[in-house]
């Protein structure tokens, strides 16, 4: 006899049937269960400086993760009831119409999102109904880490060593043999870019759809890059470059809207070792997915100081607020070719590498002095794997902790030859190699006879890159440097 005559299971960023606690919750206390998504408008709010919280690429993405959903639940002779709206207000009504007596949804970390939980809580209990907050975001799980939120340590070290001595990461839940439904007549469809509010230029943005959304493509992704491909591998030794699909998981866009439990990396990494082999690269790829918990863990632990001005640890900086640079950087026109090449690819694509990223919110936040809340804000527009915990925090260390990121020095270390630079700049392949990284060298005349004088020289030549360029001049031998 089950606890429950009906429950409501909220899905968020769960979107998957395989190691969800919280299905697996919800379908041991109830007798049926009602799936619902609820797409909360407010997450493509327009914000101040000109563009919205959530963009196109990523909506479509989340759709396709929807629809796959939706048929892997139907193959479990259940659904998934697709509403719009504040989950405050819609949820409390399905409780109402649906008689549920319970609603259960993964618990999130940040101040939005918990803002709305709260709200859905509030709300439920005025029905007596109960919301149930099941943790499953990380690898290793809140109650088996050895530290209690508000004494996560400072450094990702410290944390993993720790962690891993004290714990292992739990076994995986099953995908459910199927799924006791309440029967609807009506699913829902979600809302249309039009009817969110995307203008037909937004929607008419060039684009690259790289990543097919859903649980279904997450796990052909996962067994492709290490049993099939044994990519995983060389992961050590490729995960620092920019050019095409294979050099790193791509595990991201898919773990962001949860249709890969990190669980289940960790699960399929060890067997992985078991079986094929058992090297540096398997182990630096867990110890990615452990980067993401110590993220995670730390955004509990400093709430809202992850979106402060100082970042987490409240530095002083006096940060510009200039729209011309901000715009520069936003389009791709920084006027530094390798820099340029990762801002048109997220773009187009929704992804950026961690090379890409790592260089382009230095050369924001240090070189630019800009605001970094800005480029964190730009990301989240764009990136398919947006997290707030893994954008805000790293923006934040890139901003506010670590040494300063040098793009000329960076672009000649990973892209010498401008492999990954000129597939996103094919207007500067006539230039000779390696100084399509650094075309302002060059002088008019030269320009014009590569085909490049519309490309924009940089704002500002920075003293920090003399080095790397005198690098670019003394390996550039067939031209009149200026
Ligand atoms: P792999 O190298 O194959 O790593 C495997 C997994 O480990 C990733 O999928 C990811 O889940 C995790 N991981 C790896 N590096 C990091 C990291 N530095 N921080 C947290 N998790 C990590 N990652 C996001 O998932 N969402 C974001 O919004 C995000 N924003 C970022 C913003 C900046 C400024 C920077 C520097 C990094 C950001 N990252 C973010 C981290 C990292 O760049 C991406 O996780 C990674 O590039 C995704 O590619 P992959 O799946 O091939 O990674």
């Amino acid at each position: 006899m089950k606890k429950y005559k009906v429950g409501i299971y909220w899905l968020r960023n769960d979107l998957r049937l395989h190691d969800n606690e919280t299905l697996h919750r919800a379908i041991a206390e109830c007798e049926t269960i009602l799936p619902v998504f609820c797409l909360e408008p407010m997450q493509y709010r327009m914000l101040d400086m000109g563009f919205r919280k959530t963009g196109i690429h990523r909506f479509r993405f989340l759709a396709a993760c929807l629809n796959n959903l939706k048929e892997n639940l139907r193959e479990k002779e259940s659904d998934l009831l697709l509403l719009s709206g504040e989950p405050a207000i819609v949820l409390p009504e399905l409780v109402k119409k649906y008689k549920a007596e319970k609603v259960y949804t993964q618990k999130e970390i940040a101040s939005e999102e918990t803002t709305v939980e709260a709200a859905v809580a509030k709300n439920l209990t005025k029905q007596k109904v109960d919301l149930e907050l099941v943790w499953g975001k990380t690898l290793y799980h809140l109650d088996d880490i050895p530290y209690k939120p508000a004494e996560i340590p400072l450094t990702s070290k410290a944390f993993r060593i720790n962690t891993t001595k004290a714990t292992k990461p739990r076994p995986l839940f099953p995908v459910p043999e199927t799924i006791p439904t309440v029967k609807l007549r009506e699913w829902g469809t979600l809302p249309t870019a039009t009817e969110i509010g995307f203008a037909e230029i937004e929607q008419a943005e060039p684009t690259q759809e790289i990543y097919q959304g859903g649980e279904t493509a997450a796990l052909k992704r996962l067994q492709y890059y290490t049993f099939d491909s044994e990519l995983l591998t060389s992961y050590k030794w490729t995960r620092n470059r920019s050019l095409g699909m294979d050099y790193s998981s791509k595990f991201s866009p898919w773990m962001a809207y949860g249709c890969l439990s990190p669980r289940k990396i960790y699960h399929i990494v060890k067997d992985y070792e078991q079986s094929v082999k058992k090297n540096i690269s398997t182990w630096w790829l867990v110890f990615e997915v452990v980067w993401r918990d110590f993220f995670k863990f730390q955004g509990l632990r400093f709430g809202n100081l992850m979106f402060a001005k100082g970042g987490i640890r409240q530095r002083k900086t006096d940060w510009k607020y200039d729209q011309d640079l901000f715009q520069r950087w936003k389009n791709g026109n920084t006027g530094v070719p390798f820099l340029d090449a990762h801002l048109k690819e997220l773009n187009q694509t929704g992804f950026m590498s961690n090379r890409g990223r790592v260089n382009a919110a230095s050369f924001l936040a240090r070189d630019y002095q800009i605001d970094w809340r800005w480029g964190a804000a730009w990301f989240e527009n764009r990136l398919l794997d947006y997290d707030v915990c893994s954008n805000w925090m790293n923006w934040n260390t890139q901003a506010t902790e670590i040494w300063y990121t040098n793009p000329v020095h960076q672009a000649m270390k990973y892209d010498k030859k401008g492999e990954y630079t000129l597939t996103w700049l094919p207007e500067l392949a006539n230039l000779p190699v390696p100084l399509f990284h650094a075309p302002w060298l060059l002088g008019t005349a030269d320009l014009k006879k590569y085909g490049v004088e519309n490309y924009a020289p940089p704002v500002e030549i920075y003293k920090k890159w003399t080095r790397s360029i005198n690098n670019i001049k003394k390996a550039t031998d067939a031209l009149e440097v200026a």
